[in-house]
């Protein structure tokens, strides 16, 4: 007996001086790319819920629960205000290049090595999901090295040798013939393709690597905005649940998860289009932190940004000191989808009416404006004043006009978008309490919230090329 004893008592001191010695290992790591996310994005999604109860204050994201906070810088080799390919450049190879580049240096003389191959050469399994195309900069950060974002027929190449296990996404940018030889290569390379709800709820362990390119994906090769998606829709958290069912083993897994749209919303000033999808980013974090309770050893949940969008604040002259963000509830699609509906009843109207005759009455405009999103409803809070009115009839009649978006004037105003809708986006914004500076990228930092294995290396601020230094100190 006393031998016995002796023999495990010899183990247990070499296994506890093992994990004294060593850095701490993460077998199963998440990292959550809010597209455009900085604080304030996360900020406005916890106001709109508290405001939602009635409150003062805020009702706290599940990312922001993290014990560890961390903030990093954005910008890129060239430029300040870095763009998604820069971005995920710098977060997952840890080195920067110039706006436009995919994991190459700033000369596009060498490909530069991404933390999910390195990742992959220790055995784990990795995984890609995006609510925009899988062919877009932020997804293709994890597989592809190009000298331009845009090179999609190269990137899907990539996709489909690059040996990875699991890919969700809305569809690739080529259609046609040049989709179809997409798919049969990836096919070829041992991917399952899926692309209908039912296939995708049938996956099981063991089915092999997938492709699963979502059935919604027909608006602008994304999937639909969170407040316009039917309840059917499969969501970007529905895709991680999924991954975690295909990929969790004991290689452990390497999984990207990116809520793509948060910077779509914020390209175009849609206030409520942004919490919208913050929150469903939110919901994948919660899933993913599911998964960290029952694997709470060895799991690394990080949740970062690749760079702000819109120069989104909290605070206008207009507003008033509540920053009350239930006044975006009665706004019953984004804006992308309101303006086609827009203009859709505007070409309808011009036909019957004529251009003239519309052009000098825009009731109909600022009925659907009320109809749509609540603007000029006092009984909402949304009565609009003699500024606002004539704010929106000045746009109205812009709408009418030929656009010259070269033009820096229009541009200030109305960003390339429809002139009326921009504006009611605008002003309802500004009624809640949020601004917006841009309808471009900022080169503001963004949060890094983290949980888990390996988390307190993630905390003060550095760098964005410092995600990919720690992460490659912690992979298994
Ligand atoms: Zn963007």
């Amino acid at each position: 007996m006393p031998f016995k004893y002796h023999k495990y008592l010899w183990i247990f001191i070499l296994l506890f001086m093992l994990s004294a010695c060593g850095q701490p290992r993460a077998k199963y790591i998440f990292l959550f790319i809010g597209d455009g996310m900085g604080t304030i994005q996360m900020n406005a999604a916890e106001r709109y819920l508290a405001a939602m109860e009635g409150k003062c204050g805020i009702v706290p994201l599940a990312m922001n629960q993290a014990p560890v906070h961390g903030m990093i810088t954005t910008y890129s080799a060239n430029r300040y205000i870095t763009d998604s390919a820069a971005g995920i450049t710098a977060i997952l190879c840890g080195q920067k290049t110039t706006n436009g580049t995919l994991n190459m240096d700033a000369e596009h003389r060498y490909p530069l090595k991404t933390v999910s191959e390195a990742a992959r050469e220790r055995g784990m399994k990795i995984g890609i999901i995006s609510t925009v195309g899988i062919d877009h900069a932020t997804p293709a950060g994890m597989y592809a090295h190009q000298p331009k974002r845009s090179n999609y027929a190269d990137i899907a190449l990539q996709l489909a040798y690059s040996g990875f296990d699991y890919f969700a996404g809305a569809d690739f940018q080529a259609t046609g013939n040049e989709r179809d030889s997409i798919i049969s290569l990836v096919k070829r390379n041992g991917l399952i393709y899926v692309n209908n709800a039912t296939a995708f709820h049938y996956l099981e362990p063991g089915a092999g690597r997938v492709l699963f390119v979502h059935p919604d994906s027909n608006h602008e090769k994304a999937l639909p905005y969170s407040m316009d998606r039917d309840a059917h829709s499969i969501t970007l958290s529905q895709m991680l649940e999924k991954a975690l069912l295909m990929l969790e083993g004991p290689e452990g897994f390497f999984i990207l998860i990116e809520g793509g749209k948060i910077d779509w919303a914020c390209h175009g000033n849609d206030a409520a289009a942004s919490i919208h999808e913050t929150l469903a980013l939110d919901e994948a974090v919660k899933t993913a932190l599911a998964f960290y309770e029952k694997n709470p050893k060895n799991t690394l949940i990080l949740i970062t940004a690749d760079h702000e969008t819109g120069g989104m604040s909290m605070g206008t002259n207009y507003g008033d000191n509540l920053v009350d963000l239930s006044k975006l509830q009665w706004q019953k699609a984004s804006f992308t989808e309101l303006i086609r509906e827009y203009r859709d009843i505007r070409e309808y109207n011009i036909e019957k009416n004529g251009r003239d005759s519309l052009m000098k009455n825009p009731d109909w405009a600022f009925e659907f404006a009320r109809e749509y999103t609540g603007l000029g409803d006092p009984d909402k809070g949304l009565a609009i004043n003699e500024y606002e009115k004539k704010h929106l009839l000045e746009a109205y009649e812009q709408s009418f006009k030929e656009r010259n978006w070269s033009d820096p004037y229009e541009y200030i105003l109305y960003g390339g978008y429809d002139p009326f809708m921009m504006a009611v986006s605008r002003t309802l914004s500004r009624k809640a309490g949020i601004g917006w500076t841009t309808y471009s990228h900022t080169g503001a930092p963004v949060p890094v919230r983290v949980f888990g294995t390996g988390s307190e290396l993630f905390g003060t601020f550095y760098d964005n090329t410092g995600i990919a230094e720690r992460l490659l100190k912690i992979l298994r």
